[in-house]
């Protein structure tokens, strides 16, 4: 279907929705956390420093921005409390810079779950600036923390791949006990929440790991059994558990430093509802793309092009679901009224 450079926007506008509901499935914190902590963690002190860096005072700052790059989140954070000169350093790094003002959730994350020990910020910025899922290629919204890679939604619920088992299970299976694994493979301490869309709030604490990467690391390692062909028993709560090790990272475009919007298609999801609709149907409707991703997509999508085709008639002839206004599945207010 021929459509004008004039009428793009206009295009991801009637035939594309926000499913709010995606950044409601994973980590998250409240916003209204989030927005007392932001100018603590983007900005130095109004203040200028007073202190020096001390040994480190005389070395050049492009050798301490890269040593700060080298260091692992955690590190990073304690080193930049240090005093206002570091807080300087720190806040002005490009990719600490991009995280705390683009992706404060994904960071919370890494700190929350007990993971800051293990990426750096250029790791986790050079995942903010790529766009495919690691595991089908498709624009992924989500990072898979015992990875750090970026993963879409069908991959994170579906992918063999990222079967994620708690750490008794692995324990047991591996032959190490969990104090020793803490220190070999990456645990995710879980935040209790709720993670589907059937709103069954998960209240517990617990380790888990994804399998793969944790067979791999330990085999690189030459410790405990080798798992590679150990039939673990995954556990009924499998879809939840891997909601619970992921977070949505936003795509930021690096030329303009800014995040960009992404969209789901409205048609795939009217396709959806319909009687009979298959599995690769879901997964078509539960693509999330960016603008241009989305414009690629609308030339494939018949149910897409009628809406537009709809809309730009007198009169428009094609009702939509009210599920659209309402961004989901999942209710975004929690028992108070509050955003969650
Ligand atoms: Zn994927
Ligand atoms: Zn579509």
């Amino acid at each position: 279907m021929q459509i004008s450079d004039e009428q793009k926007n206009d295009v991801v506008r009637v035939a594309s929705w926000r499913r709010r509901d995606y950044d409601l499935m994973a980590i998250r914190s409240p916003p209204r956390e989030n927005a007392l902590v932001m100018p603590y963690l983007a900005e130095p002190f109004q203040s200028p420093p007073e202190s020096s860096l001390g040994s480190l005072h005389d070395l050049p700052a492009e050798v301490i921005s890269m040593i700060c790059r080298g260091l692992d989140v955690l590190s990073l954070f304690r080193f930049r409390q240090v005093n206002r000169h570091a807080r300087v350093a720190v806040s002005n790094l490009l990719e600490y810079k991009a995280m705390a003002n683009n992706a404060l959730d994904c960071l919370r994350a890494v700190l929350r779950t007990g993971l800051a020990r293990r990426p750096t910020f250029r790791v986790l910025y050079l995942s903010m600036c790529s766009m495919e899922c690691a595991q089908c290629g498709f624009f992924g919204g989500y990072l898979f923390l015992p990875t750090l890679e970026r993963c879409c939604y069908t991959c994170l619920q579906e992918s063999p791949n990222l079967e994620v088992v708690t750490l008794s299970t692995f324990s047991k299976a591996s032959g190490l006990s969990q104090k020793r694994l803490g220190s070999l493979i990456p645990i995710v301490h879980t935040i209790p929440g709720i993670y589907t869309i059937w709103e069954k709030k998960f209240g517990k604490r617990i380790k888990i790991t994804a399998k793969d990467v944790a067979i791999q690391s330990l085999k690189e390692q030459n410790l405990g059994r080798d798992l590679t062909n150990h039939e673990f028993r995954l556990s009924s709560r499998q879809e939840m558990l891997r909601h619970m090790a992921a977070v949505r990272i936003p795509f930021l475009d690096n030329s303009t430093n800014n995040p960009q919007p992404t969209f789901c298609c409205k048609g795939c999801q009217m396709i959806l509802e319909r009687p009979g609709s298959s599995h690769a149907a879901g997964v078509l409707r539960d693509r999330e793309y960016l603008k241009d991703g989305f414009l690629d997509h609308f030339q494939s999508c018949t149910e897409a092009q009628s809406l537009w085709t709809s809309n730009s008639s007198d009169t428009k002839t094609i009702e939509e679901p009210p599920l659209f206004e309402k961004g989901g599945f999942v209710r975004p207010l929690d028992s108070s009224g509050n955003e969650r």
